[in-house]
């Protein structure tokens, strides 16, 4: 790769090795249960306005050019490579890992990650796929990851915003990460160009979902945008883990494209989420976190730094982990939403119609944290529940997941983990354990011969009764105290419904078209 001056460069060194370096470049503490605790430095989360594609004349008619795929010229790309090039030659020491996405081997891509930093190797480490030893003699990189942190760009010569920038070349099979320390960079890098690769290449389905499944080899699957709950629901004790983040859906199964998870730390209790609580531990990194005073115990309710604290561990640190992360084609899906409005069922079941205009829609409350400058919940409609990561026009996710969800019946299902009780400032968060009860008694079939009544606004199907649940939360005007209120904030949101899906209403058909909420 040109580098020629750097002393040393660690290849492929053991977890146990990239914390004893960490600690030793002053850059790391272990916690009390021995994580490797790190700060990401300026930026504590992803930086979309800063993550560029290079236009050329294979992207140039393929990419839908949006406010996520930001066009950058090529020369751009050569400009900013060889500056991270020399930077990175200037380095004491280097480290650098291969490894690769893709739990299905039909569609495993090779991948060298080159880091400034040794904690940011063991992020790869922890979240793609580690070959085998075997397998490294004569591995092949395919797609490269440069991720220098501790280099400014110069806007002006790099025809970048302003220091920092991920960079995705498609022809030149690289990732140029430059400015920024959050790692979430490399991560949502590699699932980026897979939501590229696999549908337009591939006929694969690229998805933003968590995967688990259930004794009997039942996989269930839930899309939905940051902080709406996919990595805390997935982890659930009774059924295996597949995969906490992406996703590919191919003709006859569904598999995941990493080796690992990246959850929050915020608010984290023993209690509510022992899976993830005790994958804390060597190995493992923590971000952006703060101790108790005088202690290495992680305060978990501190957000001081950000309130995106987290934690990357390999898969297998969550006990019941499906080895490798493939599942059986999905019989449920789960859209998870988190409507700060409080006007959502906690849970609904949804037509074929209603899924496709959901799917297309996809609505949250953008929470604080995984974002830059996101301080409180804000209405956000995502394409496919992760318009940040899809390079390709979101009609075309959706048209595969509309094809497969019709070819095999799956049960789809919408839950609510936002508000309850009024709207964000008034009512409160749904309880977790209420949503775990909702979420268990879909994938048992309890609600298969439930009585259901439609949701007036949304037409959605709302069950009478969920074993575990206090019925009155099921409809969420009943848990209003001004029923008035509600009304007006069920219709404004069916507005902000109405109003986003102009932009897709003459690409879809009559029975998506109707399923639009009642204004
Ligand atoms: P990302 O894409 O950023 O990884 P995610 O979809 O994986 O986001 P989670 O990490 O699971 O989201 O975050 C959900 C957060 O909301 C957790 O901190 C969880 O404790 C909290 N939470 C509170 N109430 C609920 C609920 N009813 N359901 C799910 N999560 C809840
Ligand atoms: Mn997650």
């Amino acid at each position: 790769m040109g580098l020629r001056n750097t002393e040393s460069i660690h290849y492929q060194s053991s977890p146990e090795d990239l914390v004893e370096d960490t600690l030793r470049i002053g850059e790391g503490i272990l916690t009390d249960t021995g994580a490797l605790s790190i700060r990401t430095g300026a930026f504590t989360g992803r930086s979309p306005k800063d993550k560029f594609t290079v236009k050329d004349a294979s992207t140039e008619s393929s990419v839908d050019w949006n406010e996520f795929n930001l066009p950058i010229d090529e020369k751009y790309f050569h400009v900013i490579h060889k500056k991270i090039m020399e930077y990175l030659d200037e380095q004491p020491e280097l480290w650098v890992r291969d490894c690769y996405a893709c739990a299905d081997p039909r569609y495993r891509v090779n991948i060298r990650v080159v880091t400034e930093k040794p904690w940011t190797n063991l992020f790869a480490y922890n979240m793609f796929l580690r070959p085998k030893e075997e397998e490294l003699d004569d591995f092949k990189p395919e797609w490269h990851v440069i991720s220098a942190p501790g280099l400014k760009l110069d806007a002006a010569t790099c025809g970048t915003r302003q220091h920092n920038a991920a960079i995705v070349s498609f022809k030149h099979k690289t990732i140029l990460i430059a400015g920024s320390g959050y790692t979430g960079e490399t991560k949502k890098g590699i699932f980026t160009i897979l939501n590229y690769i696999l549908p337009h290449e591939k006929n694969v389905l690229s998805m933003h979902c968590s995967a688990n499944m259930g004794e009997n080899g039942d996989t269930a699957i839930f899309f939905g945008l940051s902080g709406t709950g996919k990595t805390t629901l997935s982890a659930d004790p009774k059924r295996k883990l597949i995969g906490d983040d992406e996703h590919g859906w191919t003709d006859d199964n569904i598999f995941n494209f990493e080796g690992g998870c990246y959850a929050k730390l915020i608010g984290l209790t023993e209690d509510k989420e022992p899976e993830i609580f005790h994958a804390i531990r060597p190995g493992a990194i923590v971000e952006n976190v703060r101790f108790f005073e005088g202690t290495n115990k992680i305060n978990f309710d501190d957000g001081s730094i950000t309130e995106n604290t987290r934690v990357s561990y390999p898969l297998d640190f969550i006990s019941n982990a499906q080895e490798p992360s493939i599942g059986s084609i999905p019989k449920n899906i789960f859209f998870l939403t988190s409507d700060a409005f409080g006007v959502l069922p906690p849970i609904s079941k949804l037509s074929p119609g209603q899924a496709m205009y959901q799917f297309i829609s996809g609505y949250t409350a953008k929470v604080a944290g995984t974002e830059v400058g996101i301080k409180e919940p804000k209405p956000t409609f995502s394409a496919c529940f992760g318009a940040p990561f899809l390079p390709l026009h979101p009609g075309q996710y959706a048209k595969m997941l509309g094809k497969k969800m019709q070819q095999h019946k799956v049960n789809i299902w919408m839950i609510n983990t936002g508000w309850t009780g009024g709207p964000y400032g008034v009512g409160n968060r749904m309880k977790l354990s209420f949503t775990r009860a909702m979420i268990t008694a879909a994938l048992e079939e309890k609600l298969d011969n439930v009585e259901m009544t439609m949701d007036p606004v949304f037409g959605v199907a709302i069950p009478k009764e969920v074993p575990g649940v206090p019925t009155e939360i099921l409809t969420p005007k009943n848990t209003w105290s001004d029923k008035a209120a509600y009304d007006e904030k069920a219709s404004y949101l069916a507005g902000l419904f109405v109003k986003n899906f102009e932009q897709y209403a003459s690409g879809v058909n009559e029975e998506i078209r109707s399923a639009a909420p009642k204004v």
